[in-house]
Parts: C-alpha cells; sequence; structure tokens
C-alpha cells in the first residue's frame, strides 16, 4: 500500500468511473470525492515522477498526503490524477557535497528529527520534532511543507535563517537551484511538471536553534516560532521568524547589529540585556508600529498595536531572546 493515499502499490492504474455509490474506487482509493476521475501512478525515480505530471499536467504530486489528502477530503480540491512520491528512493535520504547536505525531499519529519540528523542541521531536526502530532511527522515531508508554503511549515524559518536552496527537477532531467527564499515569496514558482527534489543546506558546524510558541499544550501549530544560526565563518547571526507573516521573515538589522557586538573569537556569550535587546529588536522589525494611516483603519491609538498583535510581538521578542541565548549557550 501506498502510505500517501491508500491505494495499492501498482504501478499506473485509472479508477475512472468505478467508484460507483460506496465513495471508493476499485483500487481502495478512501477520498471522500468519489464523482471524480483519478490516476494514480507510483513511479520509482524523480525523472519518472516529472514525466508523469508533464504527460498530465492536470494531476498533482502527493507526497506524504498530510496537507494534500486533508484539502481532498475537505472537498477543497479535487486531482484529477495523483503522482505518489513515496517510492522515491533517491529523495528519502541524504547526501554530502561541497561542504552542504542535499536533503532528499521526501525525507519525513520523524526521519529528520533523529539523532544522526539532528548531528548535522539541530535547528531543522528541532523543526521536525515540532511539526505535529507522531502520524502527521510519520507521513509528512520535508518537500510537502515546503511546497505548501503554509505561514506555520515549521521547517520553513529554519531554511530561511539557513539560507536554504532548493534543485528542483524539471522535464527531461533538467535541474534547476533557486534560493528558497523566491519560492516562498512567490518570486520563482515551480513550473508545470516540475518537482522539489532535493534542499541545498550549507553545514555550518555551529550551534543553531528552533523555538516554536502553540496557542496551546502537546503538538500543534506555530502562533511564531524563531531559528537562529550561528556561521562562524562568516562571523554572523541569522535569524528568521515563522508564522506572523505569510512567509518568513528576516530581521536583517538585527542580524546585523548582533553579529556585530559578538566576540566571534572569544567566549561568544552576551550578558542577559543584550539579548533582550535582540529580542525586542527582532519582534520589532517583524511586528512594526502601526502608520498613522493603519491605526485609523483598525480604530486602535495613533502609533499602539492592538492587545493580540502586542501579544504576538512579546511572544516573538521572547522566542527570539531564548533562541540566541541558548545557541550562544
Ligand atoms: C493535524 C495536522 C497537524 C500539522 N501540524 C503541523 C505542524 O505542527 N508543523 C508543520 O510544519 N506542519 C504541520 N502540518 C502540515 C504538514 O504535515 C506538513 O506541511 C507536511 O510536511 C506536508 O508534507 P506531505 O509530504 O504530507 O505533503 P503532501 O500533503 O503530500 O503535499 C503537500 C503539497 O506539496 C506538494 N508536494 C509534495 N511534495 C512535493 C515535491 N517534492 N515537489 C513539489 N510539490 C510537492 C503537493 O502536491 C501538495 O500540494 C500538520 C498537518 C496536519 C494534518
Amino acid at each position: 500500500m501506498c502510505q500517501s493515499c491508500q491505494v495499492r502499490a501498482d504501478s499506473t492504474y485509472r479508477t475512472a468511473g468505478t467508484a460507483g455509490t460506496t465513495g471508493e474506487g476499485a483500487a481502495g482509493l478512501t477520498t471522500h470525492a468519489p464523482q471524480a476521475a483519478h490516476t494514480v501512478t507510483l513511479p520509482g525515480s524523480l525523472d519518472e515522477a516529472v514525466a508523469a505530471l508533464s504527460a498530465m499536467p492536470t494531476a498533482v504530486p502527493v507526497a506524504g498526503g498530510t496537507d494534500l489528502m486533508a484539502a481532498v477530503n475537505a472537498g477543497l480540491l479535487r486531482p484529477a490524477g495523483l503522482v505518489g512520491l513515496g517510492r522515491i528512493n533517491e529523495i528519502r535520504g541524504w547526501q554530502y557535497q561541497d561542504g552542504a547536505a542535499l536533503l532528499g525531499a521526501g525525507l519525513t519529519h520523524a526521519r529528520m528529527g533523529r539523532p544522526d540528523f539532528a548531528a548535522l542541521i539541530p535547528a531543522l531536526a528541532a523543526a521536525a520534532r515540532a511539526a505535529g502530532p507522531p502520524q502527521i511527522r510519520n507521513a509528512g515531508t520535508l518537500g510537502g511543507n515546503i511546497a505548501s508554503a503554509q505561514p506555520t511549515g515549521d521547517a520553513l524559518p529554519v531554511l530561511a535563517a539557513l539560507e536554504a536552496s532548493l534543485v528542483i527537477a524539471g522535464p527531461g532531467g533538467t535541474r534547476r537551484e533557486i534560493p528558497i527564499g523566491r519560492l516562498l515569496a512567490g518570486l520563482d514558482m515551480l513550473r508545470p511538471g516540475e518537482l522539489i527534489g532535493y534542499v541545498r543546506v550549507p553545514l555550518l558546524h555551529a550551534p543553531q536553534t528552533f523555538l516554536k510558541a502553540t496557542a496551546r499544550t502537546g503538538p500543534s501549530r506555530a502562533v511564531a516560532s524563531v531559528a537562529v544560526v550561528l556561521d562562524p565563518a562568516r562571523r554572523s547571526v541569522r535569524c528568521a521568524v515563522g508564522a506572523v507573516a505569510p512567509m518568513p521573515l528576516r530581521p536583517f538589522d538585527a542580524e546585523r547589529w548582533v553579529s556585530s557586538v559578538v566576540d566571534w573569537d572569544g567566549e561568544r556569550t552576551l550578558p542577559p540585556d543584550v539579548l533582550a535587546a535582540f529580542g525586542d529588536y527582532v519582534a520589532a522589525a517583524c511586528i512594526p508600529d502601526p502608520t498613522p494611516a493603519q491605526s485609523a483603519l483598525d480604530g486602535t491609538e495613533p502609533g499602539t498595536l492592538p492587545p493580540a498583535v502586542l501579544h504576538l510581538r512579546r511572544t516573538v521578542a521572547t522566542l527570539a531572546r531564548r533562541a540566541l541565548g541558548r545557541a550562544l549557550a
């Protein structure tokens, strides 16, 4: 069985018109879209998957299915076909290349949360461990997290702070590489038939942290998240804030300031008041004071934030202060 979409692992088959009145296709499809015609393809390589998508432009790729099948079951999406990525072994692990790790898009959160991966990219492992309940972590993948591009995607601020790039597989065996920020900002979209194949992450060999605030206890989506990575070779601290905007935000001025006060050749620790100032700097950069025009729209006092937004800003400040403190500890 394919874990992601609950279909048999036959190579390619069609269930058009076979759904009948039971809501299940002959192949045991369990979506709640009984009238939809489904072509389900389970390729064994990235290039085969790209070819399948190119051959059927209305089909969509499915990896763990945690986001996609939820949308199908909610009636938000009726894909004419699915290209399952679960059998593509080449994207389920990672390899090393020129001081970077080339992470397969099919890596699950559960796999990234394990100690060997945590030794390599600690902040991404921490984000993976925080991503939803165990069922989601077992099925959900890195590539799905990126392609979904939800503001609450836990991997996204980490990849932004690491300045990761995406290796995209296209028709005819082509590969192109783009910074993750360009995809998340909508400046460079996936073209028809393209798939995220790998994520290139520089190996910094230095502490890095990811912290997340949620609205309730137990596994749940972020209200705000902060990733902090140290890059001793460039003598820089990089930071990204997740969940407070449609894409992760980089507070560049705060990064530059704190990078200039760290003693890179010495102990690298910072006193509590500097950590707190960093937290406030990051929070104010990501959640700025309203302009007079915004205040007029919100009906709030000029220059003051609504209480809920002020609370969010304090949350970000606390996360950023703690994340930097832990990275420098
Ligand atoms: C109950 C619940 C709780 C969750 N909690 C969290 C959480 O705390 N943190 C968090 O970050 N996420 C959370 N998620 C979201 C989800 O688990 C992740 O975003 C997951 O990483 C998606 O991966 P997937 O493999 O399941 O993607 P899928 O559902 O298979 O696909 C998602 C989208 O990405 C596309 N896609 C998948 N792989 C590729 C690829 N290689 N190239 C191009 N496009 C691709 C699909 O076509 C689809 O549009 C939660 C989801 C649920 C249902």
